[in-house]
């Protein structure tokens, strides 16, 4: 029997030799690294896209599966009209941070062949000339937006906002998860592929939503609401801003449904 040994320092497991000066050979510069990673989740998810719609059709379809119809994700931008949630330091408004994250959830979904659409597509909302206090404009938008969800089947929500703190120093994600069944799940994936890229060390955990966030105590599918950031500490905001930020968060969001829908928890 011929027995080939891979040839390795002394000192090195083989897989730990060729690691290191895999890693050797990396850009030395954090967000250049942060890209490479990103393009390597990329190309995983097209994969595991691939096989998971591939595959699908051939597999016994689940008892309702075919009334339901294929998972779609609803992507929530959060605030809007005239509610520009919260506000960052140069003025940088949340609701439009949001906006330009959901956009690239939506374009990422479209490439990976996941079924999408967006509780809002602009910054400004159609209030309905009864709508005529403050109040009654959030109540018919987040009233609006809840039939929306209520009305997709088989559908998985992913509400996306941005965080504020009094203290300008907290800064990484933070996932929420509503009560329906298979929201935790996710939150708790989304959570933990948010941290391991752009917050390595974080020891947050996915956490309940309050019973005061209307669409995640009243959506009937898996719901989870990302605060991607805080536009409360400046470093954040200036990255929250960036294409190349939000593409990651985009990415890691969808990578994070495909996910669990691929291990069958959607
Ligand atoms: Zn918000």
């Amino acid at each position: 029997m011929k027995v080939i040994v891979w040839r390795t320092r002394a000192g090195d497991g083989a897989g730990r030799g060729c690691l290191r000066r895999w890693r050797a050979r990396l850009p030395r510069n954090r967000w250049v690294r942060l890209w490479l990673g990103c393009l390597g989740l990329l190309l995983f998810l097209c994969l595991l896209a691939i096989l998971f719609y591939d595959l699908r059709p051939r597999a016994a379809p689940a008892a309702g599966m075919a009334a339901e119809g294929p998972l779609t994700l609803v992507i929530d931008p959060g605030h809007g009209g005239m509610d520009g949630g919260a506000v960052a330091a140069d003025g940088t408004l949340e609701s439009g941070v949001n906006l330009s994250i959901a956009f690239r959830m939506y374009d990422l979904a479209g490439l990976l062949g996941l079924p999408a659409v967006l509780t809002r597509s602009a910054a400004e909302l159609n209030y309905p000339a009864e709508a005529d206090t403050v109040r009654a404009k959030k109540v018919w938008d987040q009233k609006t937006r809840a039939a929306l969800i209520a009305s997709v089947k088989n559908g998985v929500l992913v509400s996306v906002h941005q965080n504020r703190f009094p203290d300008p120093r907290p800064s990484g994600p933070q996932v929420l998860y509503g009560p329906a069944p298979g929201s935790k799940a996710l939150g708790e994936r989304a959570q933990a592929n948010l941290a391991a890229a752009l917050d390595p060390g974080s020891r947050r955990v996915a956490a309940p939503a309050g019973e005061d966030i209307y669409l995640m105590k009243t959506a009937a599918c898996p719901a989870i609401l990302a605060e991607c950031g805080f536009l409360s500490n400046p470093g954040e905001a200036e990255r929250l801003k960036t294409e190349g930020y939000q593409r990651c968060l985009a990415l890691l969001l969808v990578g994070s449904v495909l996910q669990e829908a691929g291990n069958g928890g959607l």
